[in-house]
């Protein structure tokens, strides 16, 4: 067996993997700002880093690996949204990650071993910006702090961009209570509609780096083995977590190793909620155009892409994984796991090439190895149980002038009245055509297609089908 190898960003090479403490491994992944629905984009980085935590369980032991994964309910977003709602930021933030744990918990993920609060980690964020002051790192102006980078010679390693570079491509309208156009924000101060925490600074609120220092450092030390997150922060936010990190701590270095996750896209740009182009994992659970798609099939299609690369967030891949999950899972009923083996093994050792590990999967089917199968799917997060990939559908039932009611159901389960409710409709264009009133028929036709029935006209009458 190949021993563990993962891609680290700050280095751009694989490396052997060596754990700090293999009795006490340690990963810290940036998590979501809990002001709204999250959307498919944010689910990568969750799927993605729940796969490395199973893998690192499986190796050095279910107790040896502490992941953590903060909340951040802390920022300006937020205060917008629950300003707008009319309530406090508690309770939106409370609202939201409520809901992001139910849905992270139907995509397979396990839950980190922490998930420390911003908000209630405010102290260790003030003791590390004084620390930051004291060193000659950071600076008050104006009610804020700010970190000087010019006093951090290796500032910007991990995106590896020069401070001069950056400083000509800085914005020239800079705050002018900063030094340098790069200094970044730790403290800022709060009017008093705005939550504030009392400080040396005056009230205020912390910025979002220092968040992620701050909870790093009090859950796993000075130096711990793994962080990751979406690509999208290697800068400024995870160079930022370094230069704070590194400074207030003897130049300890925060991670050995950092990785991320490409961007999900969708028609080649970045999911995100300022472009508005994004489907929140709760539609698609849900009833997203009618159809509730399985938490394991979601998984499924999102792992299917080596986690580095881009992938492309499409309807068609989705009922593609929903068919070949179910493919997988029929026949394992019954079937008791054993070991996973090598075969699977080694691509997931290799920088969680994951798709590789699928088609390893695909052989194991092939040679009926189901024992593997079921202990590989239960490895990867799924629970190869056949009747949990099911969808739902929304049909309405009742017809023409019957007052119509819409029922949702598991596409392998169809309810007698809905059943009824269709053939009639069958029946009615049956008539429509044998009238030659075609345009009626089509009219029926269509409306069963659009709730995504199909006809089919064969020798022996028509039959139906639901198909999405
Ligand atoms: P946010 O709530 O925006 O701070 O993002 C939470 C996590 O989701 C971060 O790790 C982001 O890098 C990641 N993320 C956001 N959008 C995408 C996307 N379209 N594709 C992949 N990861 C994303
Ligand atoms: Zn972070």
């Amino acid at each position: 067996m190949t021993a563990l190898r993962l891609y680290n960003t700050l280095t751009r090479t694989k490396e052997g993997f060596v754990p700090l403490d293999p009795t006490n491994v340690r990963m810290y992944v940036c998590g979501p700002t809990v002001y709204d629905f999250a959307h498919i984009g944010n689910a990568r980085p969750a799927i993605v880093f729940d796969v490395l935590f199973r893998l690192l369980r499986h190796t050095y032991g279910e107790n040896h690996v502490t992941y953590v994964r903060n909340i951040t309910d802390v920022d300006d977003k937020i205060n917008a949204r629950a300003a707008d709602e009319g309530i406090t930021i508690r309770e939106l933030t409370e609202k939201t990650y409520r809901i992001y744990n139910e849905d992270i918990a139907a995509l397979g993920c396990l839950p980190p071993t922490k998930t420390p609060r911003a908000t209630e980690h405010v102290q260790q964020m003030i003791a590390m910006i004084q620390t930051l002051i004291a060193n000659g790192n950071a600076y008050e102006a104006q009610g804020h702090v700010l970190f000087d980078v010019s006093s951090k010679a290796d500032y910007g390693k991990l995106a590896r961009r020069s401070l001069d570079d950056m400083i000509a491509g800085a914005r020239v309208d800079v705050a002018p209570y900063k030094k340098g156009a790069m200094d970044f924000v730790l403290w800022k101060p709060s009017d008093e509609n705005t939550p504030g925490w009392e400080s040396p600074w005056g009230r205020g609120r912390p910025g979002w780096h220092i968040e992620c220092s701050a909870m790093a450092g009090e859950y796993l030390g000075e130096t711990f083995d793994i962080h990751g997150g979406g690509i999208d922060l290697v800068f400024p936010h995870h160079e930022n977590e370094i230069a704070q990190s590194e400074a207030a701590h003897h130049n300890h270095p925060l991670a050995k190793v950092w990785m991320h996750n490409g961007f999900l896209n969708v028609e080649g740009e970045k999911m995100s909620k300022s472009l508005g182009n994004f489907v929140t994992i709760h539609q698609l659970l849900d009833d997203w155009g009618g159809t509730g798609w399985s938490g394991e099939a979601i998984r499924f299609n999102m792992l299917r892409s080596h986690y580095r690369q881009p992938m492309d967030w499409t309807l068609d891949g989705l009922e593609e994984s929903h068919q070949t999950l179910r493919h997988f899972f029929v026949g394992l009923e019954g079937v008791r796991e054993t070991t996973v083996p090598n075969e699977v093994l080694e691509p997931l050792n290799d920088d969680l090439n994951i798709p590789k590990a699928i088609a390893a999967l695909h052989q194991l089917k092939k040679e009926n190895r189901n024992s593997e199968l079921l202990a590989s799917f239960r490895l990867l997060g799924f629970s190869g149980d056949s009747t949990r990939i099911t969808r739902k559908i929304s049909v309405t039932v009742g017809f023409n002038l019957e007052v119509g009611a819409t029922v949702s159901f598991d596409s392998d389960n169809i309810p007698e009245a809905v059943r009824e409710s269709i053939d009639k409709k069958v029946a009615a264009r049956n008539e429509a055509r044998k009238a030659k009133n075609f345009a009626e028929s089509d009219r029926i036709r269509d409306e069963l297609l659009a709730q995504g029935i199909v006809l089919k006209d064969g020798p022996n009458g028509t039959t139906w089908e639901i198909k999405r």
